[in-house]
């Protein structure tokens, strides 16, 4: 009997990370980091688990009279539509497939639910993080009945499965069909090589969590040190509130991942073609800051001049992430000065990143597999870009990037990520781990809004302020 997917379950799922300054930045003081998680379930028993990022206490403002969060009740809105359906059908054209979650004319263009919550779509909003959270979640589905990981069944797609796995609508502008599978296939013969290399040796990875603005000085400067100490040789730090405050910190850290006696014993001088352009300092290692969308452009402009002692790589969202033309501006006026621009966290689809592109307004893409709608429309800036995290399959270089490495939450995970002594993500081997994205049932019973058994907790109602 052919497997179909039966039902779903949602979850709004809260970590109490304010109470310790995880997680903060220019914009975000108090985040409690969150996800909308959804479960598709089939006739035989597979599970494919997605998710949305969302920051917990931010969720109120759109909480509706039924008291269920905004964004789960678009992921029952897009999750219903694959009820009933078979999964190896799904799986036979993934491209497909996220083409009909996005085509409900309704959820595409209105409200739900009767909302007044008008023009939540197209693409963008609610409705596209919803339909993310979902179209991982079939990812997941379809990596766990291929008993890979994610990344293992993409790479080992032909070229031409890959294409068809893309969504490719509004972006032939940018990149075709016909480009793309061509650039693919001049990459197919030495793929193998390249997994064999990434598995020994991991992924690039740059550390974020030793610069959070809530930290002090002290904690930022250990936090630093034991980075070193664990192989990373690309750091991050927050900025945006206060100039003299960020070149203070910015200057600690430098001083830290300068100092030559700071490196770890087994030290291997890093390749210089992975530090081409970066403003590595002497020991090889790297700064990047991110502002998290605090500026206005001439703002932007002149703050980061300010921090142009501290040599940065990059200035990470420095204004309004819609703002193509503002991050051109930024850019073409931070040229002289070396450092250039990142974005892409909050960039809502693959039209997006395509404008970021064409306009030239940006150095590095970064890319939020949980904001934009799933896996398909992730390949779609992949192959814009042809430059990034699927360097087996695409770009056929890894030599300049850096995956995001945050050290939180990772005990919810059944599957977390690891970091190998070279300060790289290990490849992860489990076949059965999917999208390694399956949280512990624990935690969604200790962690899910509102009646979970930590937001039930009397002492912890009281920190979060929601008693008195
Ligand atoms: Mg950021």
């Amino acid at each position: 009997m052919a497997d179909k997917i039966t039902h779903f379950e949602i979850h709004d799922i809260r970590f109490p990370t304010s109470l310790t300054g995880d997680g903060t930045d220019a914009m975000n003081t108090e985040c409690d980091y969150s996800s909308a998680y959804v479960s598709l379930h089939t006739t035989s028993g597979l599970v494919g688990n997605g998710m949305t990022f969302t920051i917990g206490r931010g969720n109120d403002i759109v909480r509706i009279a039924y008291g269920v969060h905004i964004v789960c009740i678009a992921i029952r809105e897009v999750a219903n539509r694959l009820v009933g359906k078979e999964i190896e059908s799904l799986f036979e054209n993934m491209g497909k497939a996220w083409d009909y979650l996005l085509a409900d004319p309704q959820l595409r263009w209105h409200s739900i639910l009767s909302l007044k919550m008008s023009r939540i779509g197209p693409e963008k909003g609610v409705i596209h993080i919803a339909t993310g959270a979902v179209d991982n979640a079939l990812w997941d589905l379809f990596a766990k009945s291929r008993k890979k990981p994610l990344w293992k069944l993409i790479v080992d797609f032909t070229p031409e499965e890959l294409v068809q796995a893309t969504a490719f609508r509004y972006i032939s502008d940018a990149i075709t069909r016909e480009e793309a599978l061509q650039m693919l296939k001049e990459k197919e013969a030495t793929k193998s090589e390249r997994e064999a290399f990434v598995k020994e040796n991991g992924y690039p990875a740059y550390v974020t969590s030793a610069g959070w603005l809530g930290y002090d000085d002290e904690k930022v400067r250990r936090l630093t040190k034991e980075a070193i100490q664990a192989g990373f040789n690309h750091f991050k730090m927050k900025v945006g509130t206060n100039p003299t405050s960020d070149l203070r910190r910015g200057m600690i850290i430098r001083s830290v991942i300068d100092d030559p006696a700071n490196l770890p014993k087994e030290h291997v001088p890093r390749d210089p073609k992975t530090l081409v352009g970066k403003n590595a300092g002497p020991t090889g290692n790297v700064l990047m800051i991110d502002a998290n969308q605090v500026w206005d452009v001439p703002q932007a402009i002149e703050y980061v001049k300010g921090l142009q002692a501290i040599k940065p790589w990059f200035i990470e969202e420095p204004t309004a992430p819609d703002d193509i033309l503002g991050h051109a501006a930024i850019r073409k006026a931070l040229k002289p000065y070396g450092i250039g621009v990142a974005t892409g966290e909050h960039a809502h689809n693959r039209m997006v990143f395509k404008q970021l592109l064409l306009a030239e307004a940006i150095d590095v893409v970064q890319i939020d597999s949980c904001r934009l709608a799933g896996v398909s429309e992730v390949l779609a800036v992949l192959l814009m870009a042809a430059n990034l995290i699927d360097y087996i399959a695409v770009s056929g270089s890894i030599d300049r990037n850096v995956l995001e490495f945050v050290d939180h939450l990772h005990e919810h995970f059944v599957h977390p990520c690891s970091i190998n002594a070279k300060g790289r993500y290990n490849v992860p081997l489990n076949p059965e781990e999917g999208y390694s994205i399956d949280m512990h049932k624990s935690s969604i019973a200790r962690y899910e809004w509102p009646n979970g058994s930590y937001w039930q907790d009397p002492e912890a109602r009281i920190a979060h302020g929601l008693d008195k």
